[in-house]
């Protein structure tokens, strides 16, 4: 049967628009259909603008900091609105040079809702009206459309924000109540008191980032606590409600907040309901889409990439699935996504990063007798003229019975930068030896990953 594309991409997301750029640089007749501007979570939404303010963040604490150096700024003030236009202007500039080169490689776009007819037809409707747009059939559909916050079950939740909203501001909140512990949360509980906004963070359980080593985890609430964050643990919002322009927060356990705006960053999840997908009857994995490891959902004509299936969901893999899935099913090449040794990083001030396997994780697979960590604390050099003098965390976890590697962590400047590189001789097998007959570059926070004994 003829169809008007070879494929169709539902989501011009990071992973949507790899797999479209890639499939088209092979020659293929591709269609893309994005409800919003091109560019998707990533870059419109999270990554990108976050991390801008991040450097904002990083700048003001550098310049509260100085004095030591002999640098004194009387009075740093902070026009939260010039940060957050400029922020808004690098984002559209990233999502026309998108939007370009999708016309560079005569990718179509369709503006619209997408929703499946059949298998093998995507309909384009208008988010407003309903009303169906167009009608474009291929070959073949990728799935890509990402994922949203998770709204939480409580009354007044609409009062509150979620992620997406941070990037609408004109200006920061004086006062802001963040519920959550997991990587929304405890970027922007830094990003905000960073900037002069005092914050209180609601954790239900008792450490942050569950789920990622606890001596990092125990890090990141030392410099949390220290920089002025007010962190409850062992809490839960119950409601919120509107009080003389403020909102005030009732906990599960009586306290009450009054803030000027609740942010709720508890997890997101896969934004599959306008696709109408039960014409189709895939097969799921929870609340994700089941696919094989070529992406491909239940239905051979149909895939499936990012924060919709039950991967780790961040940017680069699901840019990697995309690139996979145009290798394989436009060029012919047999490749798979390497889920190795993914590097992952919690832009807080000072960060977090780690790759492979934390020490309880370890523990768990080769047990306590048979994995050695090597630790070292201590405040970097730039931290000696500061007032703040907190600490750095490295640490290995090596498997005894053959010396390799199994996870690397760090909790410091540039921490993300320096687990990139180490990522690469994971992948490779590296070994504690390979590590120990490594020179060290003098004076850095990293050498200490190659001088550390015991
Ligand atoms: P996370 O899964 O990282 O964290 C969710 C947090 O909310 C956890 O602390 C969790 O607690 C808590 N939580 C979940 N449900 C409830 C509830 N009902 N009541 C109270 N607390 C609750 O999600 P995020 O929203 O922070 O981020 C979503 C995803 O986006 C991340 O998992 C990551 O994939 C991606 N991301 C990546 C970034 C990066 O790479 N730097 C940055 C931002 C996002 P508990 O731990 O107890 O489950």
């Amino acid at each position: 049967m003829e169809f008007e594309f070879d494929l169709i991409v539902v989501g011009a997301g990071s992973g949507g628009l790899a797999a479209a750029k890639r499939a088209a640089s092979y020659g293929a007749k591709v269609a893309i259909i994005e409800v919003n501007k091109i560019g998707g979570t990533c870059v419109l939404r999270g990554c990108v603008p976050k991390k801008l303010m991040v450097y904002a963040a990083n700048n003001r604490r550098n310049m509260v900091s100085a004095e030591g150096y002999g640098l004194i700024n009387k009075e740093i003030t902070f026009n939260s609105s010039v940060l957050l236009k400029n922020v808004r202007e690098e984002v559209s500039r990233l999502s026309h040079i998108h939007s370009n080169s999708l016309k560079k490689l005569n990718v179509t776009v369709f503006e619209g809702l997408g929703r499946f007819k059949n298998q093998n037809t995507v309909e384009v409707v208008c988010p407003k009206t309903r009303n169906i747009l167009r009608k474009v059939s291929a070959n073949k559909v990728l799935i890509s459309v990402g994922g949203k916050p998770k709204k939480l079950e409580i009354p007044g939740v609409d009062l509150a924000w979620s992620s997406d909203d941070i990037f609408e501001l004109q200006d920061f909140p004086k006062t802001l109540l963040i519920v959550g512990g997991g990587y929304i949360a405890c970027e922007f509980a830094s990003i905000f008191k960073n900037l002069g906004t005092e914050v209180i963070q609601i954790i239900r359980g008792q450490n942050l980032l569950s789920g990622f080593d606890k001596d990092l985890s125990e890090c990141l609430k030392k410099s949390m606590t220290s920089l002025g964050i007010d962190l409850k643990f062992n809490n839960q919002l119950k409601s919120i409600k509107k009080i003389k322009g403020k909102l005030q927060s009732t906990l599960v356990s009586g306290s009450k907040f009054l803030t000027n705006n609740i942010l709720i960053a508890t997890g997101r999840e896969p934004a599959l309901k306008e696709l109408h997908l039960d014409t189709l009857n895939l097969k799921m994995d929870g609340i994700y889409l089941d696919v094989n490891e070529v992406n491909q959902t239940s239905n051979s004509n149909i895939f499936a990439i990012g924060d919709i299936i039950k991967r780790p969901n961040l940017t680069p893999v699901a840019i990697e699935q995309g690139r996979v899935f145009a290798d394989n099913y436009f060029a012919d090449r047999r490749r798979k996504v390497n889920y190795q040794n993914i590097p992952k990083a919690v832009f807080t001030i000072p960060e977090i990063s780690t790759v492979g396997l934390s020490e309880e994780e370890a523990t768990e697979i080769y047990s306590e007798l048979n994995i050695k960590i090597f630790k070292c604390s201590f405040t970097p050099m730039s931290n000696t003229f500061k007032k703040n003098k907190s600490k750095c965390m490295l640490k290995l976890v090596v498997n005894k019975k053959n010396d390799k590697i199994l996870g690397c962590h760090m909790f410091g400047e540039a921490a993300s930068e320096i687990i990139q590189m180490v990522s690469v001789s994971l992948n490779a097998g590296i070994t504690k030896k390979d590590f120990d007959n490594t020179m060290a570059l003098h004076p850095t926070i990293s050498e200490e990953f190659v001088t550390m004994y015991g």
